[in-house]
């Protein structure tokens, strides 16, 4: 095979690497947001429970702030009552103290409810809190596995980019130009090779006669009649098998 036919077969080989990788390196933010889109949702697990807490707490502080008011009021009361002169003023004075007296009971039952609500509302963050904790660790691992990933991928992505240009340096200008624009025009297959006579790149045969040319050719590189791809000839792998190619993948 003529060295410009072999290097430009190895350019559709190495633009088909760079191709794939490049493919694989754009999935690899997202794969990554979707870690953090999950741990995210941890997170606000434990606010939401966190909240929870907290507001039980205040409800807490204002009852027992309720509390002291009433506490305060009731001893006001009790204060006076020394000073009561007629039986209707004690039987009033009686009423408020009990009155009072209600309302701290009232306030005192429904703190301990707050105490006793704020327990399984504990429970629940401490197990979010741990929920979030493994998560962490596991996002975190495989969030260092994708960025290793593409690491590795970026790494190779420019060997393979030196290795294209010293291929593109052997290619002379007029077969660079061409190369560009079959590639560009045809889905990224430029090059393809020739069995039984059946174009790769576009699956139409070329006639015996043209085909012979083709195969034979010593000094010329050819183009497929029907899609203009580079053509090169390739040996069926075994005979009267038409062998599926993976060129067009
Ligand atoms: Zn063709």
């Amino acid at each position: 095979m003529l060295a410009e036919l072999q290097a430009l077969v190895r350019l559709q080989s190495i633009d088909n690497q760079i191709s794939r990788l490049k493919n694989e390196l754009s999935k690899i933010p997202a794969q990554i947001e979707a870690e953090k889109k999950y741990l995210k949702e941890y997170e606000e697990d434990l606010e939401t429970a966190q909240a929870a807490v907290e507001a039980m707490q205040k409800r807490q502080r204002d009852t027992e702030g309720e509390i002291q008011m009433a506490d305060e009021k009731l001893r006001e009361s009790r204060g006076k009552q020394p000073l009561v002169k007629t039986n209707e003023e004690y039987r009033a004075l009686t009423q408020e103290i009990e009155s009072f007296q209600g309302k701290i009971a009232e306030f005192e039952d429904q703190v301990l409810e707050c105490m006793e609500s704020v327990e399984p509302l504990r429970e629940k963050v401490a197990e979010t809190k741990k929920g979030l904790e493994s998560a962490n660790n596991t996002a975190g691992m495989v969030i260092k596995k994708h960025e290793d990933h593409q690491a590795g991928i970026e790494h190779e992505l420019e060997k393979h980019q030196r290795e294209r240009q010293r291929t593109w340096d052997e290619i002379s200008s007029d077969w660079q130009a061409r190369y560009k624009m079959v590639h560009k025009n045809m889905g990224g297959l430029a090059v393809a090779a020739i069995i039984d006579r059946t174009c790769q790149g576009c699956r139409m045969d070329e006639t015996i006669q043209r085909f012979f040319e083709i195969r034979d050719s010593k000094d010329e590189i050819s183009s497929c009649s029907n899609c203009g791809r580079i053509i090169y000839y390739k040996e069926a792998e075994a005979v009267g098998t038409v062998v599926p190619t993976d060129e067009t993948a």
